[in-house]
């Protein structure tokens, strides 16, 4: 068995739906289960629409769903006849009927709470997965619709609901192995749940690659598919770098560090039900399905290059505190962060020496609270516009000399902030955001001069 995934762009139209559908057929022994996002822009738009109607703007919601629902009817036209085609249009105006109904009672509301974001939200996968899988049958495949939300059991944190795998993993196989068993292909909605009494949820933006995981995880299946529009995990954003390699393999741990600073290809916490049990997960590219993707998995991968890939990311702020008074005083590091804590602000990266501790946030919407509660007890002092960087790679950990050769080549650019976490597979710094560019190209030219064939190929 095996997870295929598809996110918004191998969904957006009936050109990209039909690759993916091949892709699917190449693998049919394999017995795919699929997992779908919303067709790309469609979860922006449905929460768009849910904005506008509370603000008082029932003709600019009505708008934006009447672009949403044409668009799908276009793309069932394209793709189904008759029956099916019928059955397509009757389902897609049945939700933009819910959504207008919805668009009515939060006008005259004027607010829109989670739980009807949810609600909304949930149509875009609701209706991409319907039209796969008639798109599926229609092309001769035994696709089965399956509704998420009877399977996949959440907690009622509406827009980020944390599921219940112990309630939905016997849940999964129930339904998903006797169609699975009878040859059927199952279809099934990423991103969506329900509460314990049936009322839709969404487990955060991104979070299909997540469903995937957990239903990968629940059937233990060999390998979970996430295709996606781009060549793979790459050595670094090919927008700042122009000649970066795509890595063919890579360690769990590596890639989740990639993912927390900015590697924009899996959601941060997708990997981990797979992980916990030894699932290997690769990244496709849906725009090239002849391609070999990334191959994610638990073994370490021994390499001539010890780095395999520079994350970067901007906007960051970091949080000098100084504190002679609490120097050696228990406590300390426990009360900072317990001010952050109070805020729910996430921290990034921390270094500290005797006197004094730094840490990095990336969203400051509570900063100034933060603050307040800081200055109690230590001076404090913020800076804006830094740049987090991230160097990882297994090797990082076996290779002398290391860190001389990262700031070695580039020694004249300020770092501040050091830190190795505890694995020894990443060095993150933070410079100038002004620099970011400059720093990541400086170390890609030093480390994939001409990188072991093996394991990086050029894209
Ligand atoms: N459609 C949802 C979103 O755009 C979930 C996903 O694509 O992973 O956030
Ligand atoms: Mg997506």
């Amino acid at each position: 068995m095996i997870v295929m995934k598809y996110g918004g762009t191998s969904v957006q139209d009936d050109v990209a739906i039909l690759r993916s559908i091949e892709a699917i057929s190449r693998q049919r022994d394999l017995q795919p289960v699929i997992v779908l996002s919303a067709m790309a822009g469609a979860t922006n738009g449905l929460l768009k629409i849910g904005d506008l109607a509370h603000q008082g703007d029932a003709e600019g919601a009505k708008a934006v769903s009447a672009k949403l629902r044409d668009h799908h009817i276009a793309v069932a036209r394209r793709l189904l006849t008759g029956e099916r085609l019928s059955k397509a249009e009757v389902f897609v105006n049945d939700c933009f009927c819910h959504i207008s109904n919805i668009i009515q009672g939060l006008f005259l509301l004027g607010e829109c709470s989670p739980r009807t974001k949810d609600a909304i939200a949930s149509f875009g996968e609701r209706m991409s997965s319907f039209i796969f899988a008639e798109t599926l049958k229609e092309r001769g495949f035994p696709g089965a619709l399956v509704d998420s939300r009877e399977v996949v059991k959440t907690d009622k944190n509406f827009t980020q609901a944390v599921v219940n795998q112990d309630v939905s993993f016997p849940l999964i196989r129930e339904r998903l192995n006797p169609l699975l068993a009878a040859g059927q292909i199952p279809v099934m909605q990423g991103f969506i749940g329900s509460t314990a009494d049936g009322v839709t949820t969404t487990i955060g933006r991104g979070g299909s690659d997540f469903s995937a995981s957990l239903v990968g995880a629940a059937l233990g299946v060999e390998d979970i598919q996430i295709w996606t529009d781009v060549p793979g995990i790459l050595t670094a954003d090919p927008r700042i770098v122009p000649k970066v390699f795509k890595i063919k393999a890579i360690s769990f741990a590596e890639a989740s560090e990639l993912a927390y600073f900015g590697a924009k290809v899996l959601h941060p916490s997708t990997l981990l039900p797979a992980v916990e049990r030894n699932i290997p997960v690769h990244v496709c590219n849906s725009m090239a399905i002849d391609q070999e993707g990334t191959f994610i998995s638990a073994e370490r991968i021994p390499s001539s290059t010890p780095i395999k890939s520079i994350a970067c990311k901007k906007g960051i702020t970091i949080v000098n505190i100084y504190s002679t008074r609490m120097l050696l005083a228990h406590g300390f590091l426990s009360r900072i962060f317990e001010a952050f804590e109070k805020y729910r602000t996430v921290v990034d990266v921390v270094s500290t020496s005797e006197v004094n501790v730094s840490l990095t946030i990336d969203s400051t919407g509570k900063l100034d609270a933060i603050l307040a509660e800081l200055k109690a007890f230590a001076d404090v002092e913020v800076e804006t516009d830094a740049a987090v960087i991230c160097v990882v790679g297994d090797n990082l950990r076996s290779t002398p000399g290391i860190a001389g050769k990262i700031f070695g080549a580039i020694d004249n650019v300020n770092v501040r902030m050091i830190s190795q976490g505890a694995s020894r597979i990443n060095v993150t710094f933070l410079v100038r955001g002004a620099r970011m560019e400059e720093v990541v190209r400086r170390l890609h030219d030093e480390f994939f001069a001409s990188p072991d064939p093996e394991l990086f190929e050029p894209c």
